[in-house]
């Protein structure tokens, strides 16, 4: 039944630095205003204190709501979550982060009572990194050419939606959301306006470079099949340049007679074809993909508990250790096999910037000097990509000294295992050595690990893992 006016409906995944001053924020702007409202939280299956944070809130203001998700699944989840639990005539959404300014909502309200189902706050992007207002621009313009329905830039999920707005949402069963695209599709008289760019208050975006590469391919395969049509396009286009290449090479053979065989331009050809026969075969594999989720007709999330049915006492939330505990030793297990995939490639990275370090210092100094430096400029390298980018920790100097320790492990490992491949097992002398350094790397990345984690308290926010099925995830207004 529907009992007030206004909903704001609010995902949360990880901000428990964020939502008490969300909320307080929030009340403060809507209790003025005379109307009727609630708030509904959707804690998506975060592993820090905003559960209990929501709990709370819940038990002391009854205008709280809240759903939490047996995991992270993800915003766009969330958010459906969220409109349907909210019973409001009209329906804000918004970001825990206080990105999204809740002094906005009496203004948006304005604008709705004067004919709006849809009134969007479109933030712009004053006092955000080149790069990624490069980036995000640049995304956007190529939308506007292979989507079907428009996306404007700056344009996100903060919106006000009437009543009906919301159940034309609702009334659309797709598994693979990409809300930004559904808010467009589902039409009615929709007016924006302009705010200025918010700092985040607290905690760190969720969205990294991979979600972010993932939400962009979701946004272009969602709501068309241009990219199928491309394909076919370069195809043809393909088919049509090789068939006037092999004109001209018979022309040239009428005149001149046979030549030598042109190995260069086959390669180039054999190899381009090859490239853009992956990329169509891939295109059609996410469409492909997508149909298989859809046909699952798994739902978006499932629910641990809401405040219309508590669960029971929620465990105390797990103690971070370094690089970021999960809640499940399914999920330590893949996070420990992602750490360590990664651990290999910055190996590589290093043996690389080692290699050129190496090579151009020669020129000028003796070949020892050159290794001892290139062998500690990759040492140090090697430190700060694992700390921020495998383990994401705040590296410090104790866990730095500790660190060469890996580097003496893999030489001593690799040095026992070769000398035991040769003369014990009559190996050859460059197999064994590769083979010695692959088995030696899980051990070295053990120590690694520990040499960087061990009594780390400044871990950097876990990276959320990734939604392998049903809904992915959305970002918000970039
Ligand atoms: N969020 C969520 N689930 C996720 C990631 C984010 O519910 O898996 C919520 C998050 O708590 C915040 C909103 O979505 O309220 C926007 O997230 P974030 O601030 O990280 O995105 P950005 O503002 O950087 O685009
Ligand atoms: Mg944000």
């Amino acid at each position: 039944m529907r009992n007030c006016q206004l909903s704001i409906v609010v995902p949360c995944y990880n901000e428990e630095q964020a939502v008490g001053a969300f909320h307080r924020r929030l009340v403060d702007v809507l209790e003025p205003m005379g109307e009727s409202f609630e708030v509904c939280y959707v804690d998506d299956g975060s592993d820090d204190l905003t559960g209990s944070q929501l709990t709370h809130l819940a038990s002391t203001d009854e205008r709280v709501r809240y759903t939490a998700f047996s995991r992270n699944f993800g915003k766009e989840a969330a958010m459906l979550a969220g409109l349907r639990m909210c019973r409001g005539d009209s329906v804000v959404l918004m970001d825990a982060d206080l990105q999204h300014p809740p002094e906005l909502v009496p203004r948006m309200l304005e604008m709705h009572r004067s004919g709006y189902d849809q009134v969007i706050a479109r933030r712009d992007r004053e006092g955000e990194g080149l790069l990624r207002s490069f980036l995000s621009r640049s995304y956007y313009r190529t939308m506007g050419h292979f989507m079907d329905v428009s996306v404007v830039d700056g344009e996100g999920d903060f919106r006000l939606l009437s009543r009906r707005a919301v159940d034309s949402v609702l009334s659309l069963p797709e598994s693979n959301r990409f809300s930004k695209g559904i808010f467009s599709w589902i039409g009615f008289d929709t007016v924006s306006f302009t705010y200025h760019n918010a700092e985040r208050v607290a905690g760190r975006s969720k969205w990294g470079g991979r979600r972010l590469l993932n939400y962009g391919i979701d946004g272009l395969i969602s709501f068309n099949n241009r990219p199928l049509r491309l394909a076919i396009y370069a195809g043809l286009l393909l088919a049509l340049a090789a068939m006037g290449y092999a004109l001209w090479i018979i022309a040239g053979v009428a005149r001149n007679g046979v030549g030598v065989p042109g190995y260069t331009s086959l390669l180039t050809a054999v190899v381009a074809l090859g490239g853009i026969q992956l990329v169509t075969l891939g295109i059609v594999g996410e469409y492909v993909g997508r149909i298989y989720c859809e046909t699952k007709n798994r739902p978006h999330y499932l629910v641990r508990e809401s405040s219309d049915h508590p669960g029971p006492p929620a465990p105390d939330p797990p103690i971070r250790a370094g690089g970021g505990a999960s809640t499940t030793s399914g999920s330590t297990r893949s996070r420990t096999l992602r750490q360590f995939i990664v651990f290999a490639m910055i190996g590589v990275v290093n043996t690389a910037v080692y290699l050129a370090v190496y090579a151009t210092l020669n020129n000028w100094i003796p070949y020892l000097a050159s290794h001892v430096i290139g062998y500690c400029v990759s040492i140090v390298g090697s430190f700060l990509l694992n700390s921020f980018i495998t383990l994401r920790i705040r590296p410090t100097w104790r866990s730095f000294l500790r660190y060469p320790l890996s580097s003496l492990v893999n030489l001593v490992l690799s040095g026992a295992l070769l000398y035991i491949g040769v003369s014990h097992l009559g190996i050859g002398k460059n197999i064994a050595a590769l083979a010695a350094g692959i088995l030696a790397t899980p051990f070295s990345f053990l120590v690694a690990r520990w040499a960087i984690t061990s009594g780390a308290a400044a871990s950097l926010p876990p990276e959320p893992e990734q939604v392998t099925a049903g809904t992915r995830s959305g970002r918000t207004g970039d």
